[in-house]
């Protein structure tokens, strides 16, 4: 059974339509590729489904309509979000970051910094002086502590050193492997998604216009679609 169901999706920024009939679904224990070039609505949609926008159609997690809800109840309900631009509390530190909205489960301090080693040596220090790969560990952490069913992903290895993005991906194959958590990704690395992602959901101007196994994605498609 899906975990999360998205079908026929709209949404739009004042008179500006940004969301045509997105479909969409990530199971228990899958990680999907959400694809698509700049602007084709790949942000929009994570955060319609995270209740930050409004939006029409259908949007179920786990069998619960999640439109009538506040973003922090999609939270509760087990939908963790690293978001596009890493957000992280400037003047808290480290700890205090993967504190503030943890809730109890697996993912305490202790294991995501066994997960982020760097994020367990900077743990006292404030955010604001994290590198960026470090900040994006943050977010990723912040989104672990809340202990979701569906980890989200917007952009995470954008504009990282090389190295920093391999610690990332590996620890998106760990979480894979190790956990079974459902994962959603949004991401520009064709050849890392390929190692990890099972499926793709392709957008093209708000709408989705393929979804298949990730390792049937042909360079047409990529060519058409993903303009790599
Ligand atoms: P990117 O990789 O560039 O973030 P994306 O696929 O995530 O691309 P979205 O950010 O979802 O695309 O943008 C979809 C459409 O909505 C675009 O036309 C964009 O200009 C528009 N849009 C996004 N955010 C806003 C906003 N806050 N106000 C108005 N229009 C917006």
């Amino acid at each position: 059974m899906s975990l999360l169901r998205v079908e026929n999706l709209t949404a739009s920024y004042g008179a500006s339509q940004a969301l045509f009939g997105v479909d969409l679904t990530v199971a228990e224990g899958e990680v999907v590729s959400l694809m698509g070039r700049n602007g084709m609505g790949k942000t929009t949609t994570v955060k319609a489904v995270c209740r930050m926008i409004p939006s029409a159609g259908r949007l179920t997690f786990d069998g619960r309509d999640l439109h009538p809800l506040p973003s922090h109840a999609a939270a509760r309900l087990g939908i963790g979000l690293s978001p596009e631009g890493r957000r992280c509390f400037r003047d808290l530190t480290v700890a205090e970051n993967l504190a503030a909205a943890a809730r109890p489960g697996p993912w305490d301090i202790a294991r995501v910094t066994a997960l982020f080693p760097r994020l367990g040596e900077r743990r006292a220090q404030r955010a604001a002086s994290l590198s960026g790969g470090e900040q994006q560990m943050l977010a990723i952490g912040r989104a672990l502590t809340t202990n979701p069913r569906l980890l989200i992903l917007d952009e995470a290895t954008e504009g990282l050193a090389p190295i920093v993005r391999q610690e990332i991906w590996s620890a998106i194959a760990t979480l894979k492997s190790e956990t079974g958590m459902a994962i959603l990704i949004i991401d520009k690395a064709l050849k890392e998604l390929s190692a990890v992602a099972d499926r793709a959901v392709i957008l093209e101007r708000g709408k989705t216009v393929w979804t298949g196994p990730m390792a049937a994605l042909t360079p047409d498609l990529t060519d058409r679609y993903v303009g790599v």
